[in-house]
Order: C-alpha cells, then structure tokens, then sequence
C-alpha cells in the first residue's frame, strides 16, 4: 500500500506522543512502561491502517499490543483510526520502524509474538531479500522474541506463501499449523480480520495460513 504524504501526520503524531513511537531506540526494553498493564507484548511487522492491529487491542485487553509501520503517512492514518473509536485501548501503541531494524528497537526477548499480515510479495527473485519471510527478517523477530516465540502469517499470495514455507522450514522453525483456505477451516472461529484479508477474500480468493515458533 503506497498512500500520498499526508499534511496532517506530523501534527498529529505530535500531539499524541503517548500514543505512537517514532525514535523506537529511545526505548528500547522499556516498552513495559508505555501501556497501562505490564503483560506480554504482541507486535504487528507492516500493519497499514491498522485495523488487525485496532481490533485484537480490543479482544483482548489482558494483553499488550503494538503496530509497525515503515511508511510515515500510514502509521499516521492507523494512529487516527485508534482516536476515532469510541474507546481508548491503553494496550495499543503504534511505532513507526522498519521491520529490519526491530532489534534496534526492542531488546532481546521483549516481545511475545509476532503476526505479519498481507506483507508486500516482492515477487522478483532479485527482490527476495524485501519479503519480510525472508531469513534476514526471521533472525530479527528470533532476537525480539521470548524463547520459541511464535510467529503468524496470513496472506492471498500463494506465491510469498510458498517462499514463506520454505523460508521458515530453511530455518528451523516447527510449523502448529497451516492452512491453505483459512475461511473454511475451525481456525477462523478466532481470526481477526486484516483490511486487504476482508479485500482479497471478497475478491473470492482464497485466505493462506501459517503459525510456528522458533
Ligand atoms: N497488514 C495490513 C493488512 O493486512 O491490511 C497491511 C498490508 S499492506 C499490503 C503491507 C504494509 O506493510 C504496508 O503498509 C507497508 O508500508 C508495510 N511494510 C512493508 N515493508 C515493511 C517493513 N520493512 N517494515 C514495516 N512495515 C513494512
């Protein structure tokens, strides 16, 4: 998702410090101290306008939540989509990073899990290294993650999610479960909708799966 700069996100990003991290250094193995609770953090790497994000702060209040967002305008357009809601959610904060560099940004062991969503496919080889399956990023989220932390993809892309396969088996990870058409499955009585999953499944395509720990 590529938006236009948006005039309006610095102003607002000012104004709700408390809300969204944008020097995510400054507090690295602090993160405890930003939410009300002290119970364990889950991240999303590339949330968009947030709304997977937004909806899994609000199911589940017993745990801590933070969306990643590498483009500035849309971590901004995710921050005002948490404010328009009835309710404030003191589990939810936003930090504006890229996914590459989360071990500059969190401490060892900080986070509990982390879910990637629709994540841009890269589809050219010479691109792999982007695809946020790739080895590189899966040493990050290994380094941030609690021991054998878990890790939770979705995504329509049949060709990132094979690579995705092959990626985390290449790495040792131990696959809990994939599925290849989500929607139909006992697994979607607790999935919390993504926007481009309610997008590509109204499209009729189907919805991939996978969940592993390292
Ligand atoms: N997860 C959302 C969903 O399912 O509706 C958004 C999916 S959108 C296709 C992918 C998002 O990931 C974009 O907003 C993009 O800017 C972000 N992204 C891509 N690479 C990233 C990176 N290295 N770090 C953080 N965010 C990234």
């Amino acid at each position: 998702m590529r938006v236009r700069n948006k005039t309006w996100a610095e102003p607002l990003i000012e104004s709700n410090r408390d809300r969204i991290v944008t020097k995510g250094a400054d507090i690295r193995g602090q993160w405890q101290n930003r939410f009300e609770r002290n119970q364990p953090i889950n991240i999303e790497v590339g949330m968009g306008k947030g709304q997977f994000i937004i909806n899994m702060a609000k199911k589940y209040p017993e745990q801590n939540f933070i969306g990643i967002e590498v483009q500035k305008s849309v971590a901004a357009i995710a921050l005002k989509n948490s404010l328009d809601m009835d309710i404030q959610l003191p589990n939810l904060q936003f930090l504006y990073a890229d996914g590459a560099e989360l071990t500059d940004y969190f401490e060892n062991g900080e986070i509990n899990k982390v879910y990637l969503n629709f994540s841009d496919p890269w589809p050219k080889t010479r691109h792999e290294k982007r695809r946020l399956t790739f080895k590189t990023f899966l040493k990050v989220y290994e380094t941030i993650l609690v021991d054998h932390g878990e890790l939770e993809f979705k995504t329509d892309n049949m060709g990132l999610f094979e690579f995705s396969l092959t990626s985390l088996n290449n790495y040792g990870m131990t696959y809990e479960g994939v599925w290849l058409n989500l929607h139909d499955s006992s697994e979607n009585e607790q999935n919390v909708e993504t926007e481009y999953e309610q997008k590509f499944s109204a499209m009729g395509q189907p919805i991939y799966k996978l969940k592993a720990h390292f």
